[in-house]
């Protein structure tokens, strides 16, 4: 239903519900709230709490009004709660001063002060409130008020009369779940701490089984689909194998071989190859890209930043140089001309292997015989994009690659439809990053230890998390580094700053200084984050690291020791050492992942970014593993129970091959 049918909503509301994403009255209804206030009113002669207590009390006498500063007014009265006369103070809120009349009775909570009888109030309610009251707190924005946003939902709820619920019948029964329609309510306005709970418990199950439905669906489809059986020359694989730059690793070569497998079978391949950032796993797409061009194949490689397409796309054409295959990259920043070319010869079949960002994904994006699709970062695209690409062919082979930045048992769940490579030696003569935290004050030592790298002829990127001036987080950003760089080291070295706001050409101008090494330094936000590989950047030094999870401080660090030269990793950050100290001890991404995992703050999992996998609206990962367990295998037993989906279902799972 359209927004507009609420009562009180027009166009500006509108816009302002958009900002939070919710576009319709079911985004409406599934908007929940992040945390609940509990007011249980107390005899505050009984109470030995004073801190944030809930009193319900009649107004005694007309409050006064003192303006104190501009933007700061307090407000006095005396109030009777339960046969004490106290002083009620609170700060501004001047503007309710009409509404509280003599003998009214409000509730108040806030801190009550015994020696000068005085109650400090930092909420004020208009009513009294008898019993436990529990009230939701949304995430809102400005110009949108908690209780409006609230009377908004509420009005949906009672507009609502359908409401969709994705739990079978014979689970609802089997766990004695609450009907959606009770839950939603309850979820918006719990009446009992216990209802809320089993209101929380059943949503977060529907979400899951949701999610594992498609997960298993997507399974059974895979084990179905015949796939193409590519025939290639194995002599000329070989050749090209043995001339490459270096000796594949035993991890690297079963990984290979293990897609060459899956490529010459007539089953479609849907394998995730798994390993740590610098296990070398861009060698191994080379190698399955290269098999599948002599079978006489189009290859697609997807991977999450242009910076990441333009390196591989470098690299890749550098490797091809002496095989004839044609190599291309398509990406957004490129001039329309550019792209609609590369389309041409894409569909003509004039383009082997094309590297690029989700731009791949678009709809006028036609090949003309794609045998191969492999996405890169693989935990940067959602469930619902997995599919998309893979439409784009007759049933091509699918390589994913990941840097596992999810713990093992977790990764079980998610990438159970697929077949797994995993690469867990690093190529030979690779040493462990020495990381470091340090504090602030400890700067000095940090800039002299980068200096005599930077002597030695080695490279450094500096980290820090915005890209402009933050004074309200008080956060180190690129540009004010740049200046304090330049002045530590009398604009001696070369120093250049690169984030995601640069335009598409500058960029590449940039990496192209530093990868010739005529750039020493390199100042970055995290658009670095991923994939980039300069072997001759031996020192990374992230500030604020407080601010990051430690999967994607180890995907940072990454960055360097990406030949045998020894690496260093400084962490910079007065805060949150206990967590970092993880880094310093570990360079072993599962290790860290699972450590990230235990130890992670609300929404750290995964860096600042939710990639779309991870996008749950009420379940919490951490929390509540054991409901994904629940719904994994619930999901399962329905779907190879059920002949007939329901429609509802039918379009769930759609959403999960069709392009988005
Ligand atoms: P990631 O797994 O993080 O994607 P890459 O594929 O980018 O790692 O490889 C990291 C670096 O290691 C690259 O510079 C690559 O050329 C190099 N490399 C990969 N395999 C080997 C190997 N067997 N021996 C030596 N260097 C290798
Ligand atoms: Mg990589």
């Amino acid at each position: 239903m359209d927004l507009n049918n609420i009562k009180g909503i027009g166009n500006k509301t509108i816009e302002l519900l958009n900002k939070l994403n919710i576009y319709t009255t079911d985004d409406l209804i599934n908007y929940y709230p992040y945390r609940y206030n509990v007011y249980k009113p107390v005899d505050l002669n009984l109470c030995n709490e004073t801190l944030n207590v809930t009193i319900n009390a009649t107004i005694e006498s007309t409050p006064k009004i003192f303006y104190l500063k501009k933007n700061l007014n307090r407000l006095s009265f005396k109030a009777l709660t339960t046969n004490l006369l106290i002083n009620v103070v609170i700060f501004n809120r001047a503007f309710m001063y009409r509404n509280l009349d003599v003998g009214k009775d409000i509730t108040l909570v806030g801190k009550y002060n015994k020696q000068k009888n005085t109650f400090v109030a930092s909420e004020i309610k208009l009513s009294c409130i008898t019993e436990t009251k529990i009230e939701a707190v949304y995430h809102i924005i400005k110009g949108l008020k908690n209780n409006v946003l609230s009377s908004y939902i509420n009005n949906a709820l009672s507009l609502e009369t359908k409401y969709l619920d994705y739990i079978p019948e014979y689970y609802l029964r089997k766990y004695n779940f609450l009907t959606k329609k009770s839950s939603l309510e309850i979820i918006h306005n719990p009446k009992d701490v216990d209802s809320l709970k089993q209101a929380k418990i059943r949503l977060k199950y529907e979400e899951f089984f949701i999610f594992m439905l498609k997960i298993n669906y997507l399974k059974n489809r895979n084990n179905k689909i015949l796939g193409i059986r590519k025939e290639y020359d194995e002599a000329s694989l070989h050749e090209f194998i043995n001339n490459l730059p270096f000796q594949l690793t035993i991890d690297q070569n079963n990984a290979v071989s293990e897609c060459l497998l899956d490529l010459r079978s007539n089953k479609k391949m849907n394998r995730l190859v798994q390993g740590d950032v610098g296990s070398g796993k861009t060698i191994v797409a080379t190698i399955s890209m290269y098999a599948n061009y002599l079978s006489g194949y189009q290859s697609a490689f997807m991977v999450p930043t242009e910076i990441l397409a333009k390196q591989h796309y470098e690299s890749i054409k550098k490797l091809m140089e002496n095989y004839k295959v044609n190599v291309d990259i398509l990406i957004g920043s490129q001039k329309k001309s550019e792209q609609n070319n590369i389309k041409r010869r894409l569909e003509n079949g004039e383009i082997d292997i094309l590297i690029g960002t989700h731009a791949l994904i678009s709809e006028d994006v036609i090949f003309k015989n794609l045998g191969l699709v492999i996405t890169d970062e693989q935990h940067r695209f959602g469930v619902n994009q997995r599919g998309t690409l893979q439409n784009k062919g007759i049933s091509p082979d699918i390589i994913y690659m990941s840097a596992t930045p999810i713990p093992r048992t977790y990764a079980l769940t998610i990438y159970q439809d697929m077949d797994t490579s995993i690469i867990k030696t690093k190529p030979n003569g690779r040493k462990d990053i020495a990381t470091y935290v340090k504090k602030e004050n400890e700067l000095k030592s940090v800039l002299l230890s980068i200096l005599d790298e930077i002597k030695k002829g080695h490279q450094v990127y500096v980290v820090a998390p915005s890209i402009l001036e933050d004074e309200t987080r008080n956060l180190h950003d690129v540009n004010n580094l740049k200046i304090s760089f330049d002045k530590a080291f009398n604009n001696k070295v070369k120093i250049d700053v690169l984030h995601g706001k640069i335009k598409a050409h500058e960029k590449e101008e940039i990496m192209k200084r530093f990868l010739s090494g005529d750039t020493k330094i390199l100042i970055a936000t995290t658009v670095i984050e991923v994939g980039v590989d300069v072997k001759n950047a031996t020192t990374i030094v992230i500030f604020n690291a407080e601010m990051f999870g430690l999967a994607t401080l180890h995907q940072l660090r990454g960055r360097v020791g990406r030949n045998d030269l020894q690496s260093y990793c400084y962490l910079i950050s007065d805060s949150d050492a206990d967590r970092l100290k993880v880094l310093e001890k570990s360079n072993d991404g599962f290790y860290i992942s699972e450590q990230d995992f235990l130890m992670r703050r609300e929404g750290d999992l995964f860096g600042t970014r939710q990639s779309g996998d991870m996008a749950f609206k009420i379940a919490d990962l951490k929390n509540d593993f054991k409901i994904l367990l629940q719904a994994k295998s619930d999901s399962a037993e329905f779907l190879n129970n059920i002949d007939n989906l329901e429609e509802k279902y039918i379009k769930l799972l759609e959403s999960v091959t069709n392009v988005d």
